[in-house]
């Protein structure tokens, strides 16, 4: 099996794409569980998404760990429609409130109850 489809596979399980060696700091996040994961876990004194530095200590975390600890809680709340909705054609489709990715992730969007994403990340 060739590198980039080893690759494919490994993502489609994980179930996000690595955005490669890359650091990102808690400035670059208002929710203050992802700012201090990424407290906690920086390891680079350079941020790459907002340019930010210091001389004195790391400021930045490894951004596939900030990713894949935003995806573990996603996953925590929300599931696949597939595995978890009655689907009936004549209803109008899913049997139950439906969230795509991109709205679940819009500020100030949050679902009352969370109920279902559709699709993957
Ligand atoms: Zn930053």
């Amino acid at each position: 099996m060739g590198f980039m489809k080893h690759k494919l596979m490994e993502e489609q399980e994980r179930g996000w794409a690595s955005l490669g060696d890359k650091y990102v700091c808690d400035q670059c996040f208002d929710d203050y569980a992802l700012t201090g994961f990424v407290q906690e876990h920086a390891s680079s004194p350079k941020c790459d998404y907002c340019g930010r530095r210091s001389k004195r200590k790391p400021i930045a975390a490894p951004v596939d760990d900030v990713v894949e600890y935003i995806h573990q809680g996603v996953i925590l709340d929300w599931g696949n429609p597939n595995d978890e909705l009655p689907y009936e054609t004549r209803e109008g489709g899913f049997q139950g409130n439906v969230v795509d990715a991109y709205d679940l992730f819009q500020d100030g969007k949050r679902q009352k109850e969370p109920t279902v994403q559709h699709g993957g990340l």
